[in-house]
């Protein structure tokens, strides 16, 4: 059918790349550019020979616009796959507009440095309109509708698992199960063990950033938000069993609010074990998740990106993690004038991921719905020009792909609800 240009070969980019080499059929053809290109070689070298996609690789540095667009000019592929972080998605989206070729990504936008003067003006306008103070949010990416639209282009925005298939389930529930959805609990749970005291399943900085944030949620049309990690809930998993979850701000919530119609709460939460938190907090509070540079025997350090350095690299967490994930979303809300609750999940296991693409769960949930994402772009199944998130798409071939694809989700009519 096609050939895509995965950008980025980390974790994530691990398990996007297996995945497109087993749907030969769309991904005939795929070039895998990141910064460290002995990276790229080396999954080249593992998975050639073993499918029939034909792999080529390429050194770029997605933060250099010229760089992106002589890739693309020259590989002219049908779609460009962000996997690499999300502080390169604008550059990104300019280079697809210049060179006429789709975009997806598994994160929005966030900038590196948080203390550039420009950024920090508009970031500090849109905390006081918009109610929440987290250094991502939609506006940036959004801001290229017009753009992809008249170039008659399609960016389609977090399409990992949470952004991404949390969605495509709300989409779900919204065409099949629902007249009205009025509350949405998007539950985030990671029962696996890598045996190490502290690590992150994913890119260290961003997931610091992100759980170490205020956390805030959707009532009533308008952000609450809330000191980090106050608000904590037990709740019992299916195949995982009971966790502490704490409610995070989370960015599908953003979107979920302007597309579910009348929705009256979209709430986040995450599980997380004691030892993660206060590793965490003494980290917070020693100043490494900072990321402002100090200077340092004569050199310009940031703390957070020198932590990522001693932490283990989450690509290489798969042997040893042990456990599943259970990640879904609870809805409450009427179908024919009668109250209804439903939730819609999914289960992974650790070490079956492992065995299939070498991976932990954390990568393979976010990979498959990486390369399905980009399947429903090449194959036509999504197409209408301009920039949008997942469930503003037909959910259907989304989720038939998801099961058949290594993402089975099921259905409980009856779930406990969080208080
Ligand atoms: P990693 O840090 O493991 O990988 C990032 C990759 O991008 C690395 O290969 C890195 O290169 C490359 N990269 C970074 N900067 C550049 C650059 N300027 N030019 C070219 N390549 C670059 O991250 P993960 O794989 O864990 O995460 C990937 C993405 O997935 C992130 O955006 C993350 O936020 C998102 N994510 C989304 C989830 C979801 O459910 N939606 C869940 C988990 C993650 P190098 O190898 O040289 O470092």
């Amino acid at each position: 059918m096609g050939k895509a240009l995965i950008i980025g070969c980390g974790g994530v980019a691990g398990v996007v790349i297996h995945k497109c080499c087993q749907n030969s059929d769309v991904f005939e053809e795929i070039m895998i550019a990141s910064r460290t290109k002995s990276k790229c070689d080396a999954i080249k070298e593992k998975l050639d020979g073993t499918t029939p996609t034909k792999i080529r690789t390429a050194k770029v540095d997605a933060d250099n616009l010229d760089e992106l667009c002589a890739l693309i000019d020259e590989y002219k592929p049908d779609i460009v796959m962000n996997i690499a972080l999300p502080y390169q998605d604008l550059t990104i989206m300019d280079a697809c507009l210049k060179c006429g070729v789709n975009y997806m990504d598994t994160a929005n936008y966030e900038p590196e440095d948080t203390d550039d003067p420009e950024w920090r003006a508009i970031y500090e306008k849109r905390c006081k309109e918009e109610g929440f103070t987290a250094y991502f949010d939609y506006s940036w990416q959004w801001a290229y509708k017009e753009k992809f639209e008249k170039a008659g282009l399609t960016a389609l925005l977090g399409s990992g698992f949470d952004p991404g298939v949390t969605q495509a389930y709300c989409a779900y529930a919204q065409k099949h199960l629902f007249d009205q959805i009025d509350t949405i609990d998007i539950l985030d749970c990671n029962g696996g063990d890598h045996g190490y005291p502290f690590a992150t399943n994913f890119n260290p900085e961003i997931n610091l950033r992100e759980v170490s944030a205020p956390g805030s949620y959707w009532e009533n049309g308008h952000w609450v938000e809330i000191p980090a990690m106050s608000i904590k809930r037990e709740y019992d998993f299916d195949q995982v069993g009971h966790k502490d979850m704490y409610l995070l701000h989370h960015e599908e919530i953003e979107s979920l609010a302007k597309n579910i119609p009348n929705v009256k709460r979209i709430r986040f939460f995450m599980t997380f074990g004691q030892s993660y938190l206060t590793h965490m907090k003494c980290l917070e509070n020693v100043g490494m998740l900072s990321t402002t540079p100090i200077e340092f025997e004569g050199h310009q350090i940031v703390p957070i990106q020198f932590l990522k350095a001693l932490l283990p690299d989450p690509a290489t967490l798969g042997p040893r993690t042990k456990g599943k994930t259970n990640i879904g979303c609870i809805f409450t809300g009427k179908k024919d004038g009668k109250e209804k609750t439903a939730y819609i999940y999914n289960v992974c296991d650790h070490e079956a991921c492992y065995r299939e693409v070498g991976s932990q769960a954390i990568s393979y949930t976010t990979g498959v719905p990486a390369m399905i994402g980009a399947m429903m772009l090449m194959t036509g199944k999504w197409s209408k020009p301009g920039v949008y998130t997942v469930e503003e798409f037909d959910p259907d071939p989304y989720m038939e792909a998801l099961n058949k694809w290594g993402l089975p989700w099921q259905i409980n009519d009856n779930p406990v609800l969080v208080d």
